[in-house]
């Protein structure tokens, strides 16, 4: 079958491997849409070190059951499925489910699962990991659920009062942020994002939209925002996220790309500010969003850039990482 391999920095390359064949409790899919995630792009580059030469990567991806292996019910050829892509480890019994995506030992399929990735024709996942798609939704719009569910898990670190929220970031991450909240129905969103076509994105969803200006969102909420997410990943756009919020304020850090920065101490505890980590969503935040996606919930379609073929990946991630493309989500279909 045709893969994607990361080689090292800036590498990607179109390679034979031989089809994978589904281990006992597995399903093999016919990938039929995988998303380019800013991880992806990021690891590519090798900025974040968190992806190894010589792995497929593609974590976010829906398609299509092929095969079925041993000891696996209630699943047959041809159901259209979107995958959770986290697999526990030896001790994942050690933790609580809702914090499987935590536990040392986890594996994500696409990101540390070496030549088991989704940028490829076909791949094999735990049954124990899907989720059944309504016939009229795409592949692609499904692909969503993984940056949707890991919006939807920040978002239940918080309070289910009304409140503001401020979204530092307007990329996929905070795109998928102003929608859930919508969904969700108790914030008032505020997204700070520099980029013009993004802040016109998000206005969409009925949110407030600023230049990335906290004085811009003074003007709005003097007292600072009750809440706010830091969905970029860098020390600039967390310590907005910091002073975007009154004291009292919830920062959730999901941003994931800086490996160290430096903060202002002194108005974290001066204030009593605090600061939550999210990371990833677990099985039930999974099941929650596919069944919103299936209920229609959600206007997606906006957030889909483009497609393209395995052949014509390579050039696009050498784009995304230049800058010369700007893109929500570009959809690879093997
Ligand atoms: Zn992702």
């Amino acid at each position: 079958m045709k893969a994607l391999i990361y080689g090292g920095p800036h590498q990607l390359s179109l390679t034979d491997l031989p089809e994978p064949s589904p281990g006992e409790g597995e399903v093999k899919l016919r990938v039929k849409a995988c998303g380019i995630c800013g991880s992806d792009v990021h690891g590519y580059t090798g900025e974040s070190g968190r992806r190894t030469a010589g792995q497929v990567m593609g974590h976010e991806f829906a398609g299509e059951i092929v095969d079925v292996g041993a000891d696996v019910d209630g699943w047959k050829k041809g159901q259209r499925v979107a995958v959770y892509n986290i697999v526990p480890g030896p001790d994942a019994h050690k933790f609580s489910p809702e914090m499987i995506q935590c536990s040392p030992g986890k594996r994500v399929l696409g990101v540390n699962t070496g030549k088991v990735g989704a940028f490829a024709e076909y791949i094999c996942v735990p049954a124990a990991n899907l989720a059944e798609l309504s016939d009229d939704i795409s592949y692609s719009i499904a692909l969503l659920n993984e940056p949707l569910a890991v919006s939807y898990h920040a978002l239940r670190h918080l309070p289910s009062t009304r409140q503001s929220l401020a979204i530092v970031g307007g990329g996929t991450i905070g795109q998928c942020l102003s929608r859930v909240a919508k969904v969700m129905g108790n914030f008032e969103v505020y997204v700070l994002e520099p980029n013009a076509e993004k802040r016109a994105l998000a206005a969409k969803t009925g949110a407030t939209v600023l230049e990335s200006n906290l004085d811009e969102l003074a003007k709005y909420l003097p007292e600072g925002a009750d809440s706010s997410i830091e969905a970029v990943g860098t020390e600039e756009s967390l310590i907005t996220s910091i002073r975007a919020v009154r004291p009292g304020g919830n920062v959730i850090v999901l941003g994931n790309l800086a490996k160290q920065v430096t903060i202002p101490y002194q108005e974290i505890s001066s204030y009593e500010k605090k600061l939550i980590g999210s990371y990833g969503f677990n099985g039930k935040d999974f099941q929650t969003i596919v069944g919103w996606i299936n209920e229609g919930k959600f206007q997606l379609d906006d957030l889909l850039s483009g497609t393209c073929t395995l052949e014509e990946t390579p050039k696009v991630f050498e784009d995304l990482a230049s800058g010369r493309r700007q893109a929500v989500k570009v959809v690879v279909e093997p």
